[in-house]
């Protein structure tokens, strides 16, 4: 058990996959997705779009290929960019058969959509030949016609069963190698056909809320259906889908998976909403701020706090803290110890520094681990003649 056992999620076990280089599933960290909405058929804004996500920090990236000409530009788009590429493909077999030629890492496709048996055949062909995983997205608003007189409307066991049904074509062709999403604009609806789904399989899930709304509606929306269904541990890929700028749905994507300790990316800064006991101006500090640490990745955190009624305490459990004093001087913290005060001057350009040198240090120390480690294993791999274990060249920090 942990030290703080109210933070801890237990994640649905699932089996792992692979898409591209990236382990999806098992004991794999959840990823990060986004989808590119530029023309695919104009590779050189594909493949920047690509790249920003990839700055960003996604891991996997979906372009549609709604025609030959889209999958005849995927090639060049894999070659440029360093993520795994999924080709979304809805109907046309052939597409998806062109994807794979050309490099996709994943085709996102259902396989109860795309005609005969044959033409599965062709596709797992396909798949299997060029190492391409496969996600069986189910959406609420496509639901299959059989279904929807089934069940009378979209729901979650109607979900679940189209979700099986695609997964059962997959199987009886002897690929095992997918993902699933269940996707739907009504939180409750998603949520709970994804806990039907995850009770009901061991396949890694791709988790969800389509449609979800703009930047800031669907922030909030997606955080809470998929907030609660990474809380309930199901989920091991995610995509936040938002009519916002694409980059904007791997940010809050970090977020959704930093609020719950799953994944820690970049810098976590931890802020009042200010009052009128700020010593400071909290509000426009921390814009500029987030601004000008965007381009740090090292997980950490920096709490900015208005004046000494929380900032002590937020400060001791920060790497670096910062608490507005009387008189335009401020407490400054390291590793949650107070440090040295600053006054008003150049409050930002100071703690831009301090996390930049203090992201450099955490760095090194973790490279240095890394090292120590790989010594300590290669040196504890070392014999002597009689094939006994010779502990004398073990590092004394490996050893210990
Ligand atoms: S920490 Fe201080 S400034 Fe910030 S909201 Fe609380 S009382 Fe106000």
């Amino acid at each position: 058990m942990s030290v703080r056992p109210y933070r801890d999620i237990t994640r649905r076990k699932s089996r792992q996959i692979r898409v591209g280089a990236v382990r999806v599933g098992g004991d794999a960290p959840i990823s990060v997705q986004s989808m590119t909405n530029t023309l695919t058929t104009d590779a050189a804004a594909t493949i920047r779009q690509v790249q920003a996500l990839e700055d960003a920090g996604a891991d996997i990236v979906r372009v549609s290929c709604p025609d030959a000409d889209s999958t005849a530009a995927l090639g060049e788009i894999v070659r440029a960019v360093q993520v795994p590429i999924v080709a979304d493909i809805h109907f046309h077999y052939k597409r998806a058969i062109e994807a794979a030629e050309a490099g996709a890492a994943c085709l996102r496709i259902n396989p109860g959509n795309i005609g005969s048996r044959e033409r599965v055949r062709e596709v797992v062909r396909a798949a299997k030949d060029h190492g391409c995983s496969m996600r069986i997205g189910v959406n609420a608003g496509s639901l299959e016609r059989d279904l929807l007189e089934k069940y009378g409307e979209p729901c979650p066991e109607a979900m679940v069963e189209s979700a099986l049904n695609h997964a059962r074509i997959l199987e009886d062709e002897d690929f095992f190698e997918f993902k699933i999403s269940c996707k739907a604009s009504d939180v409750f609806l998603a949520v709970a056909a994804y806990q039907g789904l995850a009770e009901a399989c061991d396949y890694p899930l791709h988790v969800g809320i389509t449609e979800a709304g703009g930047l800031r509606g669907g922030t909030v929306k997606s955080s809470i259906g998929l907030g609660g269904l990474l809380w309930a541990g199901i989920g091991d890929t995610l995509r936040v889908s938002l009519s916002a700028d694409p980059v904007e749905e791997v940010k809050v994507g970090f977020d959704i998976l930093r609020s719950l300790g799953l994944r820690h990316r970049g810098v976590n800064v931890i802020s009042c909403p200010s009052c009128a006991r700020q010593q400071f101006d909290v509000i426009a500090t921390v814009e500029l701020l987030e601004q000008r640490l965007a381009h740090i990745t090292t997980p950490m955190t920096l709490s900015v706090i208005g004046c000494v009624v929380n900032g002590p305490g937020e400060a001791r459990e920060t790497d670096i803290g910062f608490t507005g004093g009387g008189n335009g001087t401020h407490q400054v913290y390291i590793n949650g110890l107070p440090d040295h005060r600053l006054k008003d001057r150049d409050v930002v350009d100071h703690l831009v520094e301090m996390v930049e040198r203090k992201a450099a240090e955490i760095e090194a120390a973790e490279i240095e681990a890394a090292e120590i480690e790989a010594t300590g294993i290669e040196a504890a791999g070392t014999k002597d003649d009689a094939g006994r274990l010779d502990v004398s060249t073990r590092p004394a920090a490996a050893a210990s």
